[in-house]
């Protein structure tokens, strides 16, 4: 069942019923001669809207903040966080505005736009997004959605005349983002020194997002401690496959700030985000980030950090320090047991065993020695039994890569899947197509244009990552040359 108008959906902001100190009613600041760039099909029937809604001119009034949704509450929310290890203060939603939420029959989902203007925590900000960015988050979220890896999605891409100061000027854009929440550690880091804020913020995602983990005590604090416990230990294993998952699709996401991890770990906030070409251990994809803080073998780790700091604000509720502690120490097996078996799948194994350590350990030193192509090298390795050529070819020194495939032939050998259905599966979990850098700026260069072919195509290939579709073959191509000077970096 599918509505018109975006004006027939039935709507709610529950987060507007928490205490006013989470937010601040007000309107968005609406753009100049804004214009639909994209809309995205596949979100708005998730939310309940026909297509034909998506050419109403009201549709556009929403998505480019002219006027609010019917039935929401539009709102800016306050959050703390720490930014690159250090404590940051106050920030919110600078330059978003929550307008409430849609009920599915999956439950609320909400809309919140990101670029819509000034809002009482834009600090030195302008409130407004360029192009670049918002073309970069909306195809970010879809191909994330592709890859089966939890993440906002994005109903639509507008842009205008406004013009925005950045390194050049450019102008404004506005992408419309959506998810069942879009609390994060940093709403809980807010409210330490108002405990009984932090509780209320608690209830709600708890009694959203998380009932299992309520411990009912009649007013005990011991259950309400136990709550707590409960909760953390859901978000940190939600967290950790999350992460896993960012792991083995070679995804940076490039400013792992607490104030930019969602609470029920989808990934949320895509800025100089980057999907590896050339494989290196120590990738940085955020030209800003000068020490590698958030390079993509410290992700894992700095996840374990973030949970780290979302225990210490929770434990102003009460709880005991080494019961937090003990829910921390779950976040390292959690992590494993997700890479394993997602790196089980894209070898097509059967099952992990400890001696897989060694040879996958060597598989990404032969990646990194040789600069080879992350999402290639998995690609073709499924087929390197009936056609070790194109494999090969991705190896400079092709000695070493016949070394190591040694190894691997062994291993499917001695656990073997029939031969087809390990291609199947490998095939499932190594994606043909991922959003490469190069990708998402041809589609940008275009975009500036007013053009959204680009966007149409990269969409129509990032959805179903995993099939291969003739004649489009330059989409599954290692980076070109003109590439390698592409840096992405927080300006947004
Ligand atoms: P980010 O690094 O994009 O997650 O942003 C960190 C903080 O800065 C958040 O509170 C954002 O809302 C805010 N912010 C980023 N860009 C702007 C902007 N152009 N105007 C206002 N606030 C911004
Ligand atoms: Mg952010």
């Amino acid at each position: 069942m599918s509505v018109d108008s975006i004006d027939d959906l039935s709507t709610d902001n529950s987060f507007a019923r928490l205490p006013g100190q989470f937010y601040t009613r007000l309107n968005t600041q609406p753009l100049d001669r804004p214009r639909l760039l994209h809309a995205n099909v596949s979100v708005a029937h998730m939310l309940g809207l026909s297509d034909e809604a998506l050419t109403r001119p009201e549709f556009l009034d929403v998505v480019s903040g002219n006027r609010g949704l019917r039935g929401g509450d539009t709102l800016a929310a306050v959050y703390s966080g720490h930014q690159f290890g250090v404590w940051a203060g106050q920030l919110g939603d600078g330059r978003a505005h929550l307008l409430g939420e849609v009920l599915t029959p999956q439950g609320g989902l909400e809309l919140q736009l990101k670029g819509s203007g000034l809002t009482p925590y834009s600090r030195m900000g302008d409130g407004r997004a360029v192009i670049r960015s918002s073309v970069r988050e909306y195809l970010a979220s879809e191909a994330m959605e592709g890859l089966g890896i939890a993440t906002t999605r994005a109903l639509a891409v507008v842009t205008a005349q406004d013009p925005v100061y950045r390194e050049t000027v450019e102008r404004a854009a506005v992408v419309t983002r959506v998810s069942p929440t879009f609390v994060r550690f940093g709403s809980f880091e807010h409210w330490t020194q108002h405990p009984e804020l932090m509780q209320a913020l608690l209830d709600y995602i708890v009694d959203r997002f998380y009932p299992e983990c309520r411990v009912d005590s009649a007013g005990d604090t011991r259950g309400t401690h136990a709550t707590i416990l409960r909760f953390l230990r859901a978000v940190i294993r939600r967290s950790a496959k999350l992460v896993a998952d960012w792991q083995t699709v070679g995804f940076c996401h490039g400013v792992m700030n607490t104030d930019n991890m969602s609470i029920i770990g989808v990934t949320l906030d895509y800025g100089p985000y980057g999907f590896m070409d050339a494989f290196q251990i120590g990738h940085i994809c955020n030209h800003t980030d000068t020490q590698g803080r958030y390079a993509w073998n410290a992700q894992p780790s700095v996840m374990h950090w973030n949970l780290y700091r979302l225990a210490s604000a929770l434990a102003v509720l009460g709880p005991e320090p080494d019961d937090l502690r003990e829910q921390l120490s779950g976040f390292e097996p959690d992590f494993l047991d997700a890479y394993h078996s997602n790196l089980v799948r894209k070898f097509g194994l059967r099952a992990w065993q400890d001696a897989d350590e060694a040879w996958v350990d060597d598989w990404w030193r032969l990646l990194h020695t040789q600069q080879a192509d992350f999402t290639l090298s998995f690609r073709r390795l499924a087929t390197v039994t009936t056609d070790p050529e194109s494999f090969l070819g991705l190896f400079s020194d092709r000695e070493a890569a016949k070394a190591w495939l040694e190894n691997y032939h062994a291993r499917i050998e001695r656990d073997a899947l029939p031969e087809q259905e390990r291609i199947a599966q490998m095939n499932q979990a190594n994606p043909v197509y991922v959003l490469r850098n190069h990708l998402a700026e041809l589609a940008i260069q275009a975009a500036e244009k007013d053009d959204a072919t680009e966007i149409d195509t990269l969409l129509k290939l990032l959805r179903t990552p995993y099939v291969e579709r003739p004649g489009y073959e330059a989409y599954a191509a290692p980076a070109p040359d003109w590439a390698r000077d592409l840096h992405v970096s927080c300006s947004s």
